[in-house]
């Protein structure tokens, strides 16, 4: 099985770090001027758990542009954690078509009714023939929600002016290399079919090539292996010979040479941190390495790549409530405010 990904080139000039806290608070919601903020809005697997949701990011341009990259099973409770309003959430890039990348979507849609008053633009690969590509997906979740739609017009009883409940897709072809898909106000994305086992012996990879030099590199994984012990030699098979495991993680990020690699989309817990690390540093034993978490923060400058944490309130109407906390410098402690695991 092949997956295909992005290299996102935000190709964005930067040279400046915000301020000292290891945190971001949730109405932290200015990124300097020439910074890109890369929330993690779940860094785990379709294995949904309340410490892990599927996999999502929000990436945030000093510009003020705003882009969602997958929004998988339970991403979108961390979206809306963040405080960032709905009317500047409109578009949605789709590495690939898995549920763990994309079943979110149906939430932010019709999160809609909260003030998005333009189209949702989603962005993805055609597949192997129409039916399993972007266009199709998205008409199916039009039909999916058929009468959320038309019942949340209907509240408003002099009915809807705007298309903020309307669905935009832009499918593209998954075949091609370093394909431009995207490119507006200082902004470039750019999209390359990859395979997931990328080893030693698939020289020309053209993600690598991409990537090479950037400024953060996240890349998903499968493992540790020993939690692959629970199913079939055959499902075994095909996970191992579809995704990247820790030590070809290693060499990838050792060919890219990124000023910050993060291992992504693995279950993480006091009995794989250690083993990620380890398996992943038999091949890329320098640089700076750190294993995503949910809500973790990569702010990048020119100067600087800082880690943080996003702090979110528990209950949420997207604000952060700072009468919780008495001083923004206090770590804070208790659920979903853990230290970062850092490797670097
Ligand atoms: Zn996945």
């Amino acid at each position: 099985m092949m997956r295909w990904i992005f290299a996102a080139l935000l190709l964005i000039g930067v040279h400046k770090v915000s301020t000292a806290s290891p945190w971001i608070y949730a109405d932290d919601d200015e990124v300097p001027k020439d910074a890109i903020r890369i929330t993690s809005l779940g860094s785990g697997t379709p294995d949904v758990h309340k410490e892990q949701v599927a996999t999502g990011f929000l990436i945030e341009v000093g510009n003020g542009d705003k882009f969602i990259f997958d929004l998988g099973s339970g991403a979108f409770l961390n979206l809306f954690a963040t405080g960032v309003p709905p009317s500047k959430l409109d578009k949605v890039f789709l590495t690939h078509l898995h549920s763990d990348h994309l079943a979110d979507l149906a939430t932010l849609q019709v999160n809609a009714i909260f003030g998005r008053k333009t189209p949702l633009q989603v962005w993805g690969p055609s597949g192997e023939s129409p039916q399993y590509g972007l266009e199709a997906s998205i008409d199916g979740l039009r039909k999916f929600l058929a009468w959320d739609t038309l019942s949340r017009r209907r509240i408003n009883l002099i009915g809807r002016k705007d298309d903020g409940d309307q669905l935009i897709a832009h499918e593209f072809d998954y075949s091609v290399e370093k394909q431009l898909i995207y490119s507006q106000n200082g902004v470039n994305i750019t999209s390359t079919p990859t395979r997931l086992t990328v080893g030693d012996s698939i020289p020309a990879n053209t993600l690598v090539e991409l990537a090479r030099g950037c400024d953060v590199f996240i890349e998903g994984i499968i493992g540790p292996l020993p939690d692959l012990d629970v199913l079939s030699w055959q499902s075994r098979f095909l996970i191992n010979t579809s995704h990247t495991t820790p030590a070809q993680a290693g060499r990838i990020f050792r060919d890219v040479g990124a000023r910050l690699s993060v291992i992504h989309h693995a279950d993480v817990n006091d009995a794989s941190r250690e083993a990620l690390i380890t398996e992943t540093r038999e091949e890329y034993p320098e640089g700076r390495l750190v294993i995503n978490e949910d809500l973790a923060v990569y702010e990048v400058t020119k100067d600087a790549i800082r880690h943080r944490k996003r702090i979110v309130p528990v209950r949420s109407w997207g604000k952060f409530e700072r009468a919780e906390w008495a001083r923004r410098d206090d770590a804070p402690s208790g659920q979903a405010h853990k230290s970062l695991s850092s490797a670097a």
